[in-house]
Parts: structure tokens; C-alpha cells; sequence
């Protein structure tokens, strides 16, 4: 395998630990032939164990020379699978063959774990997740309303999915080491899901909005948003239907009261300035863009990350951190 220096715009932390590599592989409840999804293989660091179990693999790969790799390893394993390509861009459910009976597993790219958690939380969802993340976004995930890092990324999780903690993974069992520690989590979406993708498209544009603005108060974003524009009346009529006070905050709305808020919300008027930055309203929900990228935004995508130079070892951070990002349209290319 490829010894060449790691790529900082692909996110290349290797985990060299291997006993958090069988830790890790240990959580993927998948048996011999049920389907299993790797996202960024990297070097194979969890790939052979994953092999060793028998699973029918899929794994993609963007790094052209570690794809290559690692096709020619397993080149002769007709249950392995090594697709050259941008995760954010393929279509997972076609690649994945029984999508609702996969199981996704990934140490990821700390630069596109909100944009990856939320493709993966698009309905249809895969069956269970395995994601190491940066220690900071897993807190971010898993965290409850009241809490400062309450936001977009823990109301959607939870609405779609149950998060845990799996373990720890310092720093340390990485090369290069990163500035940070990372976390395993299961995400595992709900089955049935609780919504509609219709609904769900409805509760980003109103999460996403909330806390974009979320030292304001609720009834203010509800009324004032550019993607909600609440009238007044029907404004009252939906904090009444949930007994709630217009003087609240973002943060201290549980996801239910987002998902009811949102179901209830009347379609919203166009500003007369245009759709704001995000391009989407409560009314404009069915205007998103599709699951499947095409080839030129991946293109695009690929010359975004041309990297500043890959010989920073400082790198592994998730510029989502602290940003409130639900798409991926929301995250700004890597300039690390
Ligand atoms: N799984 C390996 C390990 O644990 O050692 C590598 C993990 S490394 C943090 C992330 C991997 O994701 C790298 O191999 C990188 O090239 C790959 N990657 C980065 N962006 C990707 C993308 N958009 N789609 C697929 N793979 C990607």
C-alpha cells in the first residue's frame, strides 16, 4: 500500500491502531453476505477486517492512487467492491444494491461529516451507521435542547435516527496525528421513519432558519425569517397548538416541537427581496436539490479541494464545527 504523504484535502487520518480497527469493525452488526458500505477506505485500515467477517463490501474511495490500491488487493474477492468516486456525489442506494439492509461504516473525512450524516439520513436511509467523527461533532450530535451545541445537526439526527457512543478514539491512534480526538458513534435511522421526505424537507427549511437566527426568539424567526414568513395569525394558532411561548429560544425547542412546528407551519410568502442565501422556503421545499449530483458537480467539487499544499500535518477538523450547516450546499469548500 501506498506510503506517500497523506492527503490534508481528503482528510487522510489513518487509523493505525488496531485495536480500535476491530473495535470499530466489532459495531458493524453485519454478517457474512449481508451488504456493508465503506466510506473513504483510505489504506484498509478497517476495510480487512470487514473483509475477514465475510460481508458483501462496497467501499468508495476518492483518492485516485489508494482506489487503485485497493481494487488490486481485493481484485480477486468477488464479494468486495471498490468504487473511484465522491460519496457525496454517487447514488449509495444503487451502488449498495439492498440499501435498507446495508449497514454504512466510515472513519471520515472530518471536512464533509455533516454533508455525509445528513445524505446518509435522506429517505431511504441504509440500515445502520457506523461514522468515527471529530470528538466535538459527535457532542454535537448526541446533544439534548438546552445545550449550547444544541442545533440543526442534533434536531436532525434525532428525528431520523438514534444516536450512541461506541468508544473514544484518541488522537493518538491516528497518522498523522490530528489536533483532535474523534468519537464512534452508531447512528441508527428509525425504521419506519417518522417522516415523510416531503415533511422532513419542511423541518430543515424551519431547523435550518431557526438556528441560523437562534439568539432571536421564536415567535420573531417564525414572523421575520425570509424562508418562513409566518403570518401573525397562523403563527399564534401553531405556538398555541403546542403550548409554547413565542419568547423562546431555538435551543430550547425539542426536536418533536420542530417537527410539529414544521407540520403546522402554512406555506411561506417569497420575500420581495428573492429567496434568501439558503434558496429554499417552507414553500420552496420540493425545489431542492436532488439526491444524485451530477458529473460536473463533482467536478466542481474536486476543484474545490485542490489542496493549498498536503504537507500540513494539522488538519482533521470539521469546518462545520460550530456552524449550523444542515446540506451540504451549506458547507463551504475546503480551505484548509
Ligand atoms: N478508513 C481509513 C482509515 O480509517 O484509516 C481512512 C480514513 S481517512 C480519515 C478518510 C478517507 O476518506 C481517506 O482515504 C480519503 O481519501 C477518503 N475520502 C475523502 N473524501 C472522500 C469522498 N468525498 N468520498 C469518498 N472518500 C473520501
Amino acid at each position: 500500500m501506498s506510503r506517500r504523504r497523506p492527503k490534508r484535502s481528503l482528510g487522510q487520518n489513518f487509523l493505525v491502531d488496531p485495536n480500535l480497527q476491530r473495535k470499530i469493525v466489532e459495531a458493524v452488526e453485519a454478517g457474512e453476505g449481508e451488504p456493508v458500505l465503506e466510506i473513504g477506505p483510505g489504506r484498509g485500515a478497517l476495510t480487512g477486517h470487514l473483509v475477514a467477517r465475510g460481508v458483501r463490501l462496497t467501499a468508495v474511495e476518492l483518492d485516485d492512487e489508494l482506489a487503485g490500491e485497493l481494487a488490486f488487493r481485493y481484485e480477486a474477492d468477488r464479494r468486495v467492491n471498490v468504487v473511484h468516486g465522491d460519496v457525496l456525489s454517487l447514488d449509495l442506494p444503487a451502488l449498495a444494491g439492498n440499501w435498507s439492509g446495508t449497514t454504512v461504516v466510515g472513519n471520515i473525512p472530518y471536512g464533509i461529516t455533516t454533508p455525509i450524516v445528513f445524505r446518509l439520513l435522506r429517505l431511504p436511509c441504509p440500515r445502520d451507521i457506523v461514522l468515527t467523527v471529530q470528538a466535538e461533532v459527535a457532542r454535537r450530535i448526541l446533544a439534548g435542547p438546552g445545550t449550547r451545541i444544541y442545533g440543526a445537526l442534533s434536531v436532525g439526527v434525532a428525528l431520523h435516527a438514534r444516536a450512541s457512543r461506541i468508544c473514544k478514539v484518541p488522537r493518538s491512534a491516528f497518522r498523522p496525528v490530528p489536533r483532535v480526538d474523534s468519537v464512534a458513534l452508531r447512528i441508527t435511522p428509525r425504521s419506519p421513519p417518522r417522516l415523510t421526505p416531503a415533511a422532513a424537507a419542511r423541518v430543515r427549511v424551519f431547523t435550518r432558519a431557526a438556528f441560523s437566527w437562534r439568539r432571536k426568539q421564536l415567535g420573531t424567526i417564525l414572523a421575520r425569517h425570509p424562508d418562513l414568513r409566518c403570518p401573525r395569525d397562523a403563527l399564534e394558532r401553531v405556538l398555541e397548538a403546542r403550548s409554547l411561548s413565542p419568547a423562546l429560544r431555538p435551543e430550547q425547542l425539542s426536536p418533536e416541537d420542530f417537527m410539529a412546528i414544521a407540520a403546522a407551519l402554512p406555506p411561506a410568502e417569497r420575500s420581495s427581496a428573492g429567496p434568501s442565501r439558503s434558496g429554499s422556503s417552507v414553500h420552496g421545499v420540493g425545489q431542492e436539490r436532488g439526491e444524485v449530483r451530477q458529473q460536473g458537480d463533482q467536478d466542481q467539487r474536486r476543484q474545490q479541494r485542490k489542496p493549498e499544499g498536503d504537507d500540513a500535518a494539522e488538519h482533521r477538523v470539521d469546518r462545520d464545527v460550530g456552524s449550523d450547516a444542515l446540506h451540504d450546499e451549506d458547507v463551504e469548500p475546503d480551505r484548509r
